[in-house]
């Protein structure tokens, strides 16, 4: 990979893909284009990575991404297994629990994973690295953008320009390149303060257990994330009518409810304000929106992130197969993936009112599932399986996915004569579709089926 810098001067850079943004979605699609050959520039502002407290979780789909990635074995030291979260009321009682399965799940991978999001980062900072077509460029931002019916140029701040076939928004919350396209954004009507603490602990609190918790609370409602190693997260929410960020006494203030300055050190601290919302259009003529510049949720769920992850992983191949000369089916990455995300930030915003309606006693008591929603449509009929994630099973010791070299493949009960490789195994997942057989895209998600 070629690395640039600020000072370069004025000079024009040709290339398939121009990413404008290297948070994880920039990054990581920059690493499933780069491991499909597409000459790629990413183009970042920030002279180094953003080291702010923010994800702490991903699940067995995002881990599935990072294979397609390549970079799975990389980013597993920065994770452990998932157990969970409760939901207690205001005398400690959970009313809602939400366990995560122990086992390697349908996905080939554990349902949920804990993580660190700046070793993510880095490690998908380091992974594009391995492609001398994929150029990073730091501390330079894109300032216009412009499109005809053949290309898109981006202007960066030093007087380059970056002329692609395509252009991504990979660039966060406050989007330039949805603002320069002109692209609004409905409100979902969810907006609080939190105030995020990481914390490294001094010494060993097992007592503080390995589950996530949601202490539901009227007046201050809080998170407990069990982070990986030392690391411990609390998120408080803050009252409306505040008006300065909370100083370090006042931090450990309310935290003392669970621990203390004696326990451990603070790492970091951020005030953010949530939000649920979704742009009203994920492309433009030659430019797509990924990530939260698309979508942006309360993080009850840990699946801010994840959704960029899955916007990438429906992108990366489409973007891929248009490039390389193949069906242009990139008209269909809105309509399967907005739907498809309206079912997490429905659900997220229902657990924020969960949150409220446990601390007045009126919450339903109970287990909670993880959902694994379908596509919206777009590729292959939406009967049947039609638009789910398929599970991927393992032959031999090796991932379906990578026997497949990420391509379409089959995935069938049995022997099938098929122009694609054919993977036998899920009989028992093909039995209650009640089907022989799917193909399964690059993606995960099932095309079709047969049978
Ligand atoms: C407190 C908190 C907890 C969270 N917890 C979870 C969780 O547990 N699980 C989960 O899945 N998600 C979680 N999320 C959400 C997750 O952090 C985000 O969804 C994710 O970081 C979005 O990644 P992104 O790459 O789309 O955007 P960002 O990470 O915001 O990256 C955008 C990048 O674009 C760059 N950029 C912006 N403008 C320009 C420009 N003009 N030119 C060049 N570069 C530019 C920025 O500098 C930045 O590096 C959490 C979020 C918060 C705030």
């Amino acid at each position: 990979m070629a690395r640039g810098c600020a000072n370069w001067g004025r000079k024009l850079l040709k290339c398939d893909v121009a990413i404008v943004g290297a948070g994880p979605i920039g990054l990581l699609l920059g690493n499933l284009l780069g491991r499909r050959g597409l000459a790629v520039v990413i183009v970042e502002k920030q002279p180094k990575p953003y080291n702010l407290p923010r994800a702490v979780h991903f699940d067995g789909e995002a881990m599935r991404v990072f294979q397609a990635a390549g970079l799975a074995a990389e980013i597993l030291p920065h994770t452990m297994v998932g157990r969970g979260m409760l939901f207690k009321d205001m005398n400690d009682v959970v009313v809602v629990d939400w366990s995560r399965d122990q086992n390697i799940g349908p996905m080939g991978w554990f349902e949920s994973y804990r993580c660190h999001q700046p070793g993510v980062e880095e490690t998908l900072r380091a992974g594009v690295d391995r492609f001398d077509r994929v150029t990073l460029i730091e501390g330079v931002a894109v300032s216009a953008i412009t499109q005809d019916a053949e290309s898109v140029t981006i202007d960066l701040s030093n007087g380059t320009q970056v002329q692609a076939s395509y252009a991504i928004g990979a660039d966060g919350a406050n989007s330039f390149v949805r603002g320069a396209l002109g692209i609004e954004v409905d409100d979902l009507g969810f907006r609080e303060d939190w105030l995020v603490v990481d914390l490294i602990l001094k010494q060993p609190r097992p007592d503080l257990g390995d589950y996530s918790v949601q202490f539901c609370d009227p007046v201050n409602s809080a998170t407990y994330v069990r982070g990986v190693g030392d690391r411990r997260r609390w998120e408080l929410r803050l009252p409306k009518d505040r008006v300065t960020n909370p100083d370090e006494t006042e931090i450990w203030e309310r935290l003392s409810r669970w621990i203390t300055p004696k326990d451990a050190q603070l790492e970091r601290d951020a005030v953010y304000t949530f939000r649920s919302c979704i742009a009203k259009n994920w492309r433009n003529g030659r430019v797509f929106l990924v990530g939260d510049a698309a979508h942006q949720m309360p993080p009850f769920m840990g699946q801010g992130m994840c959704a960029g992850i899955r916007d990438a992983a429906n992108l990366a191949w489409k973007l891929a197969q248009a490039v390389q000369g193949g069906e242009d089916v990139l008209g269909t990455y809105e309509s399967e993936r907005a739907p498809h995300i309206r079912q997490f930030i429905d659900l997220t915003m229902a657990l924020g009112r969960l949150i409220n309606q446990t601390a007045a006693g009126k919450a339903p008591k109970g287990v909670m599932k993880s959902i694994w929603p379908e596509l919206g449509p777009g590729l292959g009929a939406r009967t049947g399986v039609g638009g789910a994630l398929a599970p991927q099973v393992r032959v031999d010791g090796v991932l379906a996915d990578d026997l497949a070299r990420q391509g379409f493949y089959v995935l069938a009960a049995r022997e099938v004569e098929a122009d694609m490789p054919v993977i036998v195994g899920a009989q028992e997942w093909l039995a209650q579709h009640s089907v022989e057989a799917v193909v399964v895209r690059p993606d995960g998600y099932v095309l079709g089926a047969f049978g």
